[in-house]
């Protein structure tokens, strides 16, 4: 299972999902801490963009890092080893869609895909969806360029 953007022109931009996924890993409501990312693509008056990790199959982000510290994760995606991070961000330059930043402890922060944004979302924007393997590495237009 991974999370994927149903109806992204539902997104009226209330950081719900941020919100519940910073409180719920970091126990903040600090937008900085969330694994997913509302953007504006050009200014307050411009549709919204969800930057969520696609859940790669062969994931550019762990072949990046250079300590081991991005493991696979079963059904697509990562899992972190917070102690085996060093703070280098090569895994966020290697990141297609531009899913992975910093916390404050630079540390990477990375979609683990529980789904717990899905259900704070009032607008149905985002779903948890079972996602054969060939689909989810490019399943969705990379954002990168709007951040
Ligand atoms: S490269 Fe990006 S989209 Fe792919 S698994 Fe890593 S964080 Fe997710
Ligand atoms: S920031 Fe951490 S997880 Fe990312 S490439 Fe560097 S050591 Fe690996």
């Amino acid at each position: 299972m991974r999370i994927k953007v149903a109806n992204q022109a539902r997104c009226i931009g209330c950081y719900s999902c941020m919100m519940a996924c910073a409180r719920t890993y970091y126990s903040t409501i600090s937008l900085k801490n969330s694994a997913i990312d509302i953007q504006t693509s050009g200014g307050i008056e411009s549709a919204y963009v969800s930057v969520v990790c696609h859940a790669c199959i062969d994931p550019p982000c762990s072949r990046a890092c250079p300590t081991g510290a991005l493991v696979k994760r079963n059904g697509g995606g990562v899992e972190l080893k917070t102690d085996l991070c060093t703070g280098c961000e090569q895994c966020a330059d290697a990141c297609l869609v531009g899913a992975i930043h910093m916390d404050g402890n630079a540390k990477a922060i990375v979609c683990r895909h529980c789904g717990i944004c899905t259900s704070f979302c009032p607008h149905e924007v985002l779903e948890m969806r079972k996602v054969p393997s060939a689909d989810t590495t490019h399943a969705e237009t990379s954002h990168k360029e709007v951040k």
